[in-house]
C-alpha cells in the first residue's frame, strides 16, 4: 500500500529537538519530504535530517528564528523552492517562560509573543501562498490555554490561547481553498522544555489522569492523522492530547 503522504512536502518549525523532531520523522515515515527549522541547535537539526535520509526519506534543515519575520519568510520560500512544493505546515516552534506576573519582564513577554504568535502568523501567511486543495496547517498549541494546572504560566497560556482562536478563524478563511487548520493541545510531554524528571514533573503527574507524561511520538501520531487525507473533514478543531490533564 502507498504511503499516506507520498509526494507531499511538509515544513515543521522547531524541528531539531523534542516534539518537532518526532513530528518531522513521523511525516517523513508517512512519505513526505520534510523541511525543519531550528535556531540554536544545528547539530541536532542535522541529526534529524540524517535519521530521515538514512530511512530513505528526504529532508532539509533551515536556520530560521521564528521571531525573525524575514527568516521565517525565507524558510518557507526555501522549502518550496528546494523541495518543489508545500502541502503541510506544522507550527511547532515555541518557547516557555515560567514566572509570576509581577516578575515577568517586558523582554520575555515580547519574546513569547514573537515566537509563539507572530512566528505562527508569518509562517502561515507565507505557507498558504504555496498550498492548494488538501493543504494542511497544524498548530502545536497547549492544554494550558484551557487549563494551566499551576502558577507562573499566564503569558505562555495567553499565547497558546491566541493560537486556539487563530485556528478557528483561519479554518473559515481557508476552507474555500480546501486547506484545513487544526490545533493540537498537548499536556505535559517529556522534552527539554518540560522534562519528565524536571522540577514540576511530580506535581504535574498528580494532575494528569493517566499519571504519566506523554511521549513526543504520541503527539506525532496525531499530527500524522491530521496531515493525512483521512482527516479532510477535520478543521477548526482544538484537539487535546494530555492524558486527561484537563479532564
Ligand atoms: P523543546 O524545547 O524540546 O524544543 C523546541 C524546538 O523549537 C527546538 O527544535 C528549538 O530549536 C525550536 N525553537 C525554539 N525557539 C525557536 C525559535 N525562536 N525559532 C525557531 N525554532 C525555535 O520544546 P517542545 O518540543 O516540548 O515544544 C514544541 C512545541 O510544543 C512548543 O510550541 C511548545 O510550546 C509545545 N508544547 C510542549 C509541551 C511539553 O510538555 N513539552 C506541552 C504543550 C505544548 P533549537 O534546537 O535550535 O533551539
Amino acid at each position: 500500500m502507498g504511503k499516506t503522504l507520498a509526494g507531499k512536502v511538509a515544513l515543521v518549525t522547531g524541528g531539531s529537538r523534542g516534539l518537532g523532531a518526532a513530528i518531522a520523522k513521523r511525516l517523513a515515515d508517512d512519505g513526505a519530504a520534510v523541511a525543519l527549522t531550528y535556531t540554536s541547535s544545528p547539530q541536532k537539526a542535522d541529526e534529524v535530517v540524517l535519521a530521515i535520509e538514512s530511512a530513505g526519506g528526504k529532508a532539509l534543515a533551515i536556520r530560521a528564528d521564528s521571531a525573525d519575520v524575514e527568516a521565517v519568510k525565507h524558510a518557507v520560500a526555501e522549502t518550496a523552492n528546494t523541495l518543489g512544493r508545500l502541502d503541510i505546515l506544522v507550527n511547532n516552534a515555541g518557547v516557555l517562560t515560567i514566572a509570576l506576573i509581577d516578575q515577568f519582564s517586558m523582554d520575555e513577554f515580547d519574546r513569547l509573543v514573537a515566537v509563539n504568535i507572530k512566528g505562527v502568523f508569518v509562517a502561515t501567511q507565507e505557507a498558504i501562498r504555496h498550498m492548494g486543495e488538501g493543504g494542511r496547517i497544524i498548530m502545536i498549541g497547549s492544554v494550558s490555554s484551557d487549563s494551566t494546572g499551576f502558577a507562573g504560566i499566564s503569558v505562555y497560556a495567553l499565547t497558546k490561547e491566541a493560537i486556539a482562536s487563530f485556528t478557528r478563524g483561519l479554518a473559515r478563511d481557508l476552507a474555500p481553498r480546501g486547506i484545513t487548520v487544526n490545533n493540537i493541545q498537548p499536556g505535559p510531554i517529556d522534552t527539554d522544555i518540560n522534562p519528565d524528571h524536571g522540577d514540576f514533573a511530580d506535581g504535574l503527574k498528580k494532575i494528569i489522569a493517566l499519571g504519566r507524561y506523554g511521549q513526543s511520538d504520541e503527539v506525532a501520531g496525531l499530527v500524522s492523522y491530521l496531515a493525512s487525507p483521512e482527516a479532510a473533514f477535520v478543521t477548526g478543531a482544538n484537539l487535546k492530547i494530555d492524558g486527561g490533564f484537563a479532564a
